[in-house]
């Protein structure tokens, strides 16, 4: 068996691998795709000590560092189930089975998308699912929020004092937001709230966003906005499905964790976007990442066979 084995390959699994390899233990790496989230992701400027890089650029970096250890990498491959028979078992989609002593899930989490036209082709290109990572790439530009639950009123007000202005289109009759959020977000005089308010469109220009048209829910009509930018804040979703019933997680299928990434079953932690650590970024998914590597190393040398 592994002593340490990482499920998945984003900046979470990157930097648990880095430190887990560090330890001289055996350590393996399952990932679907090396990268996760950042290989979409075209400028990072929140890495701190890199100005500015894209994403895959970022990503061929961690999967260099990575290689430059002993690191067992296996890619293309999915886990569906963890179970406990002595050791972990992490099973996967083709079938196989692989044991460790204790195991990293990493498996990150992808925005909900609208799923409607021009969305994925503008994507980077004006739609935008960050508002801390894109925000400042539309510095005195109007754009719209799609979303009045707390994330989206939460980035209206983040917005609002970068941009020039904000619409937030809500596609229910009443805001999910917090009380408190909604009251900051209308004394703000540059963000305006429009409930009942369906997506149906992105516009663009070929190269980049030049607006969305919208229906009015409640009179039917059809209307346009004319934007640069357009954040979509409709949920983030964690890849925890494969989990459930066997690791306690939140009702939002976060895994829960403490302070050293452990979960609720001995031997297995995790770290990054799939866990209920309180932000979701690149910088903060390696720090658990570490922290859940070296939480795991804490426990293999207290096993009685090691
Ligand atoms: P992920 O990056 O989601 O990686 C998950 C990994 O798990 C992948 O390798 C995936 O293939 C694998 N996986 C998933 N399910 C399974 C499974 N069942 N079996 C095996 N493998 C599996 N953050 C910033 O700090 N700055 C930015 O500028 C920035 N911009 C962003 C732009 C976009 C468009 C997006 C989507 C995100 C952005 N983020 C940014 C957020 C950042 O990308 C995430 O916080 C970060 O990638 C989380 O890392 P992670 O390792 O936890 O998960």
């Amino acid at each position: 068996p592994y002593d340490v084995l990482i499920v998945g390959g984003g900046p979470a699994g990157a930097s648990a691998a880095v430190y887990a390899a560090r330890k001289g233990i055996r350590t393996g790496l399952v990932a679907d795709k090396f990268g996760g989230q950042v290989m979409d992701t075209v400028g990072i400027e929140n890495f701190i000590s890199v100005k500015a890089t894209e994403g895959p650029k970022l990503v061929a970096s961690l999967e260099e560092h990575v290689k430059d250890y002993d690191v067992d990498i296996m890619t293309g491959q999915r886990a569906t189930a963890v179970s406990q028979n002595g050791n972990i078992e992490v099973e996967l989609e083709n079938g196989a089975k692989l044991q460790s002593k204790s195991i990293i899930l990493a498996t990150g989490a992808r925005w909900r998308q609208m799923n409607v036209p021009g969305e994925t082709e503008y994507k980077g290109k004006g739609v935008a699912y960050c508002p801390h990572c894109d925000g400042p790439l539309f510095k005195q530009k109007d754009v719209a929020v799609i979303g009045g639950g707390n994330s989206g009123i939460e980035a209206a007000i983040d917005l609002a004092g970068i941009v020039n202005h904000v619409t937030v289109l809500e596609f229910d009759s009443t805001l999910r937001a917090d009380d408190v959020l909604v009251k900051k977000a209308h004394s703000l005089n540059n963000i305006t709230i429009v409930k009942n308010a369906q997506t149906t469109q992105v516009l663009g220009d070929g190269n980049k966003v030049t607006g969305l048209h919208y229906t009015d829910r409640v009179s039917g009509e059809e209307k346009q906005l004319n934007l640069s930018g357009i954040f979509v804040q409709i949920g983030l979703v964690p890849n925890s499905e494969f989990l459930q019933n066997t690791i306690d997680l939140t009702e939002r299928g976060e895994i829960i964790v403490d302070g050293q990434g452990a979960t609720s079953m001995p031997g297995v932690f995790a770290a990054g976007d799939v866990t209920n650590c309180a932000y979701k970024q690149i910088i903060i998914a390696m720090g658990s990442g570490a922290s859940a590597s070296l939480g795991a190393f804490d426990y293999l040398i207290r096993q009685s066979d090691n």
